[in-house]
């Protein structure tokens, strides 16, 4: 990883993806040098992470686990989307979910997880995508340090952009872990919900009046 590159990487958001996807080279050097500061990092907590069986391998193990896992939605290229034309020129509503959401939250490092909805809107002359990408999208932001805000707004703008639709909607349930587990210790059933509406979904209430009501129905696993 060069100095330039390194320089870039500071005026990056937490949540944006670096101007280019890590190859295999820049993607190691990244864990062995996260590795050697949660080395320093448990010196300084005094978790001995070398002599105790249990803590030895740890600060590698975190330092993989974060830069392939936790947060590889910044370093790596967005899902391929197989996009089909809209043949038959569909142009009712189409509500997926829920959608398994996993993330980090970007001020503490805590888990956030729930479910996501995505409503679409196709256009005559857009593109459907299949299914499960909508899953992958989710997936590709949520693994990055994410605020819930920002996060429906990048899952939103990347399908928009892609699909080209009339109208869309995501809606995110979830929950934050640095509520439940630290701070107010709220109930593991405290959840944020938060939504992004563009197009048609955004200027017609009676859209995103059947949008909640199928994320209803699909949050009960009823099948209407
Ligand atoms: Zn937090």
């Amino acid at each position: 990883m060069n100095v330039h590159r390194k320089e870039r990487n500071i005026v990056r958001l937490c949540n944006e993806a670096l101007d280019e996807p890590l190859d295999d080279v820049e993607r190691h050097s990244m864990i062995s040098a996260a590795a050697r500061k949660l080395e320093e990092l448990f010196d300084i907590l005094r978790i001995d992470h070398e002599n105790d069986h249990n803590t030895r391998e740890t600060p590698r193990r975190v330092a993989k686990m974060f830069v392939e896992e936790l947060l590889q939605g910044r370093y790596t290229a967005p899902p391929r989307i197989t996009e089909f034309e809209n043949v038959e020129a569909y142009d009712q509503l189409i509500v997926t979910g829920p959608v398994e959401l996993r993330s980090m939250c970007a001020h503490h490092l805590m888990p956030i997880y729930g479910s996501a909805y995505i409503g679409i809107l196709p256009s005559a002359d857009g593109k459907i995508i299949g299914l499960s990408k909508y899953d992958r999208i989710v997936n590709h932001f949520s693994s990055r340090l994410q605020i819930q805000e920002e996060l429906v707004k990048q899952i939103g703008q990347y399908i928009v952009k892609t699909t080209q639709p009339l109208g869309l909607a995501v809606r995110i349930s979830a929950v934050h872990m640095c509520k439940t587990q630290r701070g107010v210790r709220a109930s593991h059933r405290s959840r944020m919900v938060n939504s992004y509406y563009w197009g048609s979904l955004s200027s017609s209430p009676e859209l995103k009046s059947e949008f909640l009501q199928e994320c209803l129905a699909l949050d009960r696993g009823n099948l209407g």
